[in-house]
């Protein structure tokens, strides 16, 4: 297990307000680590509406989900945050005291943190694959059946049979077809709902005879210590037929849970953290809860709310990273001391 990291504040969470918090913080000298369990950044506005356009971000008339999240990558690039993505938040323990408040969180990978304050941005929970209702499953998983690839060499070689016909199927189709021994990709029907320039480049290697495409759905899987050696399948004729593979990626589309913040000893409120609406701190002093996972009397989830309660929140972080020093409320417009920070001075 590597070094554990030590961090004034730790954000679980890189949706738009776990990156809007991380500007808020850095105006306040505090520096930022955030976890997100997807790959990328950008929470919904990335995953679930990168394309659409939003109308009620104030300033903006009009920016797409993707374009929101480019524009808050770029606003808080002068306080170098750092990422660590396809990792999930699993366990928070309190390590400090209520007046001197210390966290040592740990993800799902190993990382293990130590953080003055814990901001948890998680939206409407984390993010998890949705399982296909194949028997027994659960004792291939992680071994030769994956929800996500992690590192690509680790499929070089394998013969990978990939499922599904969204967008996530047909890029990792794309992207393992130069690397593994052999790519099969097997969808219910012979239409997709992935982009139709990856269909067509998909169809080409079909044709050229550089991979496989197979219609029907995967019924049982067979293999030994986790170790898959073939998979099972129905067409859509009823007919029985095995594909031999070692890896499988079943690609069914995402579903949000709230995941391992059930366990962190917060009291909940249907599924949600309730806050102050001070400081968004929660029931434990140290950890905040802001954007669309919290809960309080008016709340509403916009992204717009989200921003407000990151720059509250990062109010009180200060007063738990520098005790002994007093804040001072300062305009970027006008200070110079914050200009300097982001790399704006006049
Ligand atoms: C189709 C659609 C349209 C919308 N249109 C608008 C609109 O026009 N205007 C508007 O204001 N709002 C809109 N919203 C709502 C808006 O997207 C949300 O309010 C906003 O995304 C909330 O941001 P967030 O950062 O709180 O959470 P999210 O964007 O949900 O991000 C939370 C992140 O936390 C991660 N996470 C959760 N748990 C863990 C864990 N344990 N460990 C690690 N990571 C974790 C998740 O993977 C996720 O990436 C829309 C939503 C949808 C679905």
């Amino acid at each position: 297990m590597s070094d554990v990291i030590k961090t004034d504040a730790l954000i679980v969470g890189a949706g738009p307000v776990g990156l809007f918090a991380v500007f808020e913080l850095g105006l306040l000298d505090i520096k930022s680590h955030l976890v997100d369990i997807l790959p990328k950044i950008g929470g919904q506005c990335a995953e679930l509406y990168p394309e659409k356009p939003i109308y009620d971000i104030p300033g903006f008339p009009s920016v797409t989900g993707q374009g929101l999240i480019d524009n808050l990558m770029k606003q808080i690039e002068p306080f170098h945050p750092e990422f660590h993505l396809s990792e999930m938040v699993a366990s928070v323990e309190s390590i400090g005291t209520d007046t001197a408040p210390l966290f040592r969180v740990t993800t799902d990978a190993g990382t293990e943190f130590e953080t003055k304050s814990l901001i948890i941005a998680a939206g409407g929970g984390s993010f998890q694959p949705k399982k296909p209702p194949i028997p027994e499953i659960d004792t291939y998983e992680e071994k030769s059946v994956f929800y996500a690839v992690r590192r690509m060499e680790d499929l070089r070689g394998r013969d990978v049979l990939i499922v599904g016909g969204g967008d996530s199927a047909l890029d990792w189709t794309l992207n393992l077809q130069p690397i593994a021994r052999r790519v099969t990709l097997m969808h219910r029907r012979d239409e997709f709902r992935a982009a139709p320039h990856s269909v067509e480049q998909m169809r080409s290697l079909v044709a050229e005879g550089k991979m496989d495409l197979r219609i029907g759905q995967v019924t049982g899987l067979r293999g030994d210590h986790g170790l898959l050696s073939s998979a099972l399948c129905r067409g859509s004729d009823n007919a029985e037929f095995a594909i031999s593979c070692n890896a499988m990626l079943p690609f069914f589309g995402l579903t949000m849970k709230l995941g391992p913040i059930a366990n962190w000893g917060l009291s909940l409120s249907e599924n949600l953290v309730p806050v102050d609406t001070e400081k968004f701190e929660t029931s434990t002093p140290g950890i905040f809860a802001i954007g669309d996972i919290n809960t309080y009397p008016g709340k509403l989830k916009l992204i717009l709310s989200g921003f407000h309660e990151g720059a509250l929140a990062a109010q009180r972080v200060y007063r738990y990273v520098y005790p002994d020093k007093r804040l001072t409320f300062q305009y970027t417009t006008s200070s110079s001391s914050l200009q300097k920070k982001l790399g704006v001075e006049a």
